[in-house]
């Protein structure tokens, strides 16, 4: 897609600072750096996100992310790793080409804050919910 930026960077239109690349995948430093070695992981066909992906070509995706995690951890000496991957404006997305963020971790101070809002367990609810989204076997 020549209007992506991610096509662009694939292309090598636009420069990136590359940590990986293959026949199908590219991974590259992400500009913000959130922490360090915070890199972008993302298949060099374009998807708008994983909603529109196949399990081939996720599978073909997420089948790279842990050798590039562990290379950065090796790497960087960091203690840990987030993944995220956000789908749609709601969740986040900023850029329409499918990407998978990889934040290693060092310390509290290290840049990134997440925080999930956490209820008491409602099991019946649970139940019920589970119900309704449950597409069978
Ligand atoms: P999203 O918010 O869509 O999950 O993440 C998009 C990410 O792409 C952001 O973290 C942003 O910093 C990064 N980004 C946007 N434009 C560029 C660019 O031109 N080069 C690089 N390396 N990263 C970019
Ligand atoms: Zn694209």
């Amino acid at each position: 897609m020549s209007d992506c930026i991610f096509c662009q960077i694939v292309s090598g239109q636009i420069p990136s600072s590359k940590v990986y690349e293959d026949e199908e995948v590219l991974a590259f430093l992400d500009i913000t750096q959130v922490t360090k070695g915070h890199t972008l992981v993302i298949p060099k066909k374009h998807y708008r996100n994983m909603l529109e992906m196949d399990a081939e070509a996720a599978s073909s995706l997420f089948a790279r992310v842990p050798k590039i995690a562990k290379q950065l951890q090796e790497k960087l000496g960091s203690s840990g790793i987030n993944i995220i991957n956000n789908n749609e404006e709601a969740a986040g997305q900023t850029v329409f080409h499918t990407h998978v963020h990889l934040l290693p971790r060092f310390d509290e101070s290290d840049g990134l804050k997440l925080s999930f809002e956490t209820h008491e367990p409602d099991f019946a609810a649970l139940a019920q919910l589970a119900q309704e989204i449950f597409l069978g076997e």
